[in-house]
């Protein structure tokens, strides 16, 4: 790279520091990055009793990409079950999306060869699998009024609302996605829009206004599902999607979906994005895993992975980003498996955090 790339590392809490500290060492055994480090999630109500502050959000806007861990854990969740208005982890990582107005969640699904065996599912059923989940970010449910009332007993709501250029700026960055990625393939670029229109109002909005979006698309093939029934196609033909584009709350849930097709969470990259020009959010699609926070056994690739995404979308350095892909895919073809990918069979040995980082820049500097 011809310059020093800014980046906010924004580590999180559970394995959030670890992932991210193995990451940073294969970053710069590729290029020249300029990180500053801040406190996000839990690890920031604890030192400041709020989940993002301003100068965290300052300082993204100002940088060139933010690369994030994950956050999250137990400790903060007793705290909420003990007063709910306490402050949550999830607040920095929803609010930091939302101030950056990063709308568009893109997920890359694609499995492995080395790790095929590793999935629930049939090699048959896998084989083949090439898809992009595009969920929206910042409206819907997530986002909606939200509350309590005292009748019937006690009551809770949350409000589902989009609005058309909500729908449209989505919809349009599926369909530019689907054509990037057919270009050079054989078959057509397709685009799957997930509502639940035979029930939900704003389904019916979204659908209508995806229709519309579609007329500037005419090379790109549309169809709509409903989002139970591509819950059922996700695991019985995933080869047949190429991008599926829906809401905040549909895609959060096949997206993790999606994720069980590769056969580990901790293999599944993200990138957050926003208007052009801005900086982008980059982070595994993974939780903090507290269960096995400390122990040195975190699978990092999700977050390397990220950092490839990071490279080729938020930083124009697809070549890097290349690199780092290879790397990882060598690295799973050598057998090395972190707990949650080993299987135990011949060939593959268990390996930590470290191990991982250590092979990942063995085989870039190969
Ligand atoms: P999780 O993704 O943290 O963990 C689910 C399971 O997958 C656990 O068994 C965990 O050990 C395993 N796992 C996840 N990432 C792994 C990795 N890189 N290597 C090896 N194993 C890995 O989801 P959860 O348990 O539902 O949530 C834990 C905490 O994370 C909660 O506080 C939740 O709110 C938070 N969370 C944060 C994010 C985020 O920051 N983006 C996303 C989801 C959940």
């Amino acid at each position: 790279m011809s310059e020093t790339s800014r980046i906010v590392v924004l580590p999180g809490d559970g394995i959030g520091p670890e992932i991210v500290g193995a990451t940073k060492e294969v970053l710069d055994a590729i290029g020249s990055f300029e990180y500053t480090e801040h406190l996000i999630g839990g690890a920031s109500i604890d030192e400041h009793g709020v989940a993002l502050t301003d100068e965290v959000v300052e300082a993204c806007r100002q940088s060139d990409a933010v690369l994030l861990g994950a956050v999250g854990g137990p400790k903060w969740d007793e705290a909420v079950a003990n007063d709910p208005t306490a402050p949550r982890p999830e607040q920095g990582l929803l609010g930091i999306r939302k101030e950056l107005g990063l709308f568009a969640n893109l997920r890359p699904v694609k499995p492995f060869p080395a790790l095929i065996e590793s999935s629930p599912l049939k090699r048959d059923r896998i084989e083949g699998t090439d898809l992009l989940v595009v969920r929206e970010l910042t409206g819907g449910i997530y986002f909606g009024d939200s509350g309590r009332r005292d009748d019937n007993g006690g009551t809770a709501y949350d409000e589902c609302a989009y609005s058309v250029p909500e729908i449209e700026r989505i919809t349009r960055v599926a369909f530019e996605a689907a054509r990037q990625r057919a270009f050079g393939r054989d078959a057509g670029p397709r685009v799957t829009s997930v509502d639940k229109a035979n029930v939900l109002e704003s389904s019916r909005l979204w659908r209508e206004t995806v229709k519309v979006v579609a007329e500037d698309y005419s090379d790109v093939e549309l169809d709509h599902m409903l989002v139970d029934n591509t819950a059922m196609q996700l695991v019985s033909r995933p080869a047949d999607f190429d991008v599926i584009v829906t809401e905040n709350l549909f895609g959060d849930i096949l997206s993790d979906e999606g994720a069980m097709l590769t056969g580990s969470l901790g293999m599944l990259p993200s990138a957050s994005t926003g208007a052009e020009g801005e900086p982008g959010l980059f982070e595994p699609v993974h939780g903090s895993a507290p269960d096995i926070a400390g122990t040195g056994s975190a699978n990092p690739l999700a977050t390397m992975l990220s950092a490839a995404m990071m490279l080729r979308y938020g930083l124009g350095n697809g070549e890097s980003a290349d690199r780092i892909e290879s790397a990882v895919d060598g690295v799973l073809a050598s057998g090395l498996r972190t707990p949650d990918l080993f299987s135990g069979a011949e060939g593959e040995s268990k390996v930590g955090t470290e191990e991982v980082a250590a092979a990942v820049l063995a085989q870039l500097s190969r």
